[in-house]
C-alpha cells in the first residue's frame, strides 16, 4: 500500500488535496465497478481514497486490489444507514482492520434490514400506481445487490409516474414521503459502536444534508461524539464557504476530526472522485491524522515539502 503524504492540519490552501474518503460503486448505488472507481481516483490524482458503500464492504476486495495495482491509498469503509430521532442519518465507517466483530454481524442485519425495508418501500409504491414494485425496482439493481431508494426511483421513472429521478424523491422517496422508510435501521448510536469496536473511525457523514437547524445539529453531533464517533465530513462535495467553517467551530467545540469526501456516484454529474470544496483553514485536526489511521499515510512524512501548506 502506498501511503500519501498528507498535511497534519488545514491551512485554507486552495489547492486540492488528492484525498476522497466517502465514494460509491456497483457493489450499492453507485454507477461503476469498484475497480473503475479506483482507476477514476488514480487518473484525477486523488492519492487517498475510501470505497464507502451503503452498508456493505462487498466492492472493497476488488478495489484493493485495483488500488495496490495503480498505486492509490484505499481506506476499507461502509456508509452505515442508521436512525437518530426520526431522523435517517449516515454514518460512514473508515475500517482500517475491515470489518471484524459486531461489525461483520452488523453488515449481514443491514442487509437484512435493507431487504424488509424494500417490501415496505415496494407496498408504499404500489399504492402511488407502480405495480410489481418489488420486482421493477430488483429490474433497475441488477441480480447481485441489496435494493436501495434510487432503485425504485429510476422504477417509477421507467414506469412514466415521473419525469426523471428528483421528482421521484422530490414526490415518494425523499425525506418525509411514503417511501422514506427508516424504521429498519439500527439507531446512531449502536452502529457508531460497532465501528469503534472494528477498530476503525465512526464518521457523522454530510451534516448539513439531513435539513436540521444548527441547534438540532449541535444535538445530533453531542450524541455522536457521546457514542464514541470521532470524526465529521467538514466537507461533503460542494458547499458554501461561511457554512463550512460555522460547521468546523461546532466540530472544535465536540473535538471531533474532519474528514472529506465527493459522495461521487456516477460520472457526468457535477460531482467526481476528489471533487470538492477546499477545507477552510481551521485548528480541527485532519481524520487521517487520527492514531487509527496513522499507518496509512506516511510516518515523518513533511506536509510543507508536499506543497499542501
Ligand atoms: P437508501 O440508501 O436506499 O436510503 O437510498 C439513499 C440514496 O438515494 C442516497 O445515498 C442517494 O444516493 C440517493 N438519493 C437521495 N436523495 C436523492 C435525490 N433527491 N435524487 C437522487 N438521488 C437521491
Ligand atoms: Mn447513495
Ligand atoms: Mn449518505
Ligand atoms: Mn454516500
Amino acid at each position: 500500500m502506498p501511503k500519501p503524504c498528507l498535511p497534519e492540519r488545514f491551512v485554507g490552501d486552495p489547492i486540492p488535496l488528492g484525498v476522497d474518503l466517502h465514494m460509491h460503486s456497483t457493489a450499492s448505488d453507485g454507477a461503476l465497478a469498484p475497480a473503475e472507481v479506483v482507476a477514476l481516483c488514480a487518473e484525477r490524482g486523488v492519492t487517498l481514497m475510501a470505497l464507502t458503500d451503503h452498508d456493505t464492504v462487498a466492492g472493497v476486495a476488488e478495489a484493493s486490489e485495483a488500488a495496490r495495482r495503480l498505486g492509490v491509498g484505499l481506506l476499507p469503509a461502509a456508509e452505515l444507514s442508521t436512525r437518530w430521532q426520526g431522523i435517517g442519518i449516515h454514518v460512514v465507517g473508515l475500517l482500517p482492520q475491515g470489518a471484524r466483530g459486531a461489525l461483520g454481524e452488523g453488515l449481514e442485519a443491514q442487509a437484512r434490514a435493507r431487504d424488509a425495508r424494500a417490501e415496505v418501500i415496494a407496498r408504499r409504491m404500489e399504492k402511488v400506481g407502480l405495480d410489481d414494485a418489488l420486482a421493477k425496482a430488483r429490474e433497475q439493481a441488477g441480480p447481485y445487490r441489496p435494493l436501495g431508494r434510487p432503485d425504485f426511483a429510476r422504477a417509477l421513472v421507467a414506469a412514466g409516474l415521473v419525469p426523471d429521478m428528483a421528482t421521484a424523491f422530490r414526490k415518494h422517496l425523499g425525506s418525509g414521503k411514503a417511501g422514506d422508510v427508516k424504521a429498519h435501521w439500527p439507531v446512531l448510536a449502536e452502529v457508531v459502536g460497532w465501528v469503534v469496536e472494528a477498530g476503525g473511525v465512526a464518521v457523522l457523514a454530510h451534516p448539513l444534508r439531513y435539513g436540521l437547524t444548527r441547534r438540532k445539529r449541535g444535538q445530533l453531533l453531542d450524541d455522536f461524539a457521546a457514542a464514541g464517533g470521532q470524526a465529521a465530513e467538514l466537507v461533503s462535495g460542494f458547499q458554501n464557504g461561511d457554512v463550512t467553517r460555522d460547521l468546523a467551530r461546532q466540530l472544535a467545540e465536540r473535538e471531533l476530526y474532519a474528514s472529506l469526501g465527493s459522495d461521487f456516484h456516477f460520472p457526468g454529474g457535477h460531482l467526481a472522485p476528489g471533487s470538492m470544496s477546499p477545507p477552510p483553514r481551521t485548528t480541527v485536526p485532519p481524520v487521517w491524522t487520527h492514531p487509527r489511521l496513522a499507518g496509512f499515510v506516511a510516518a515523518g512524512c513533511d506536509a510543507a515539502a508536499s506543497g499542501a501548506l
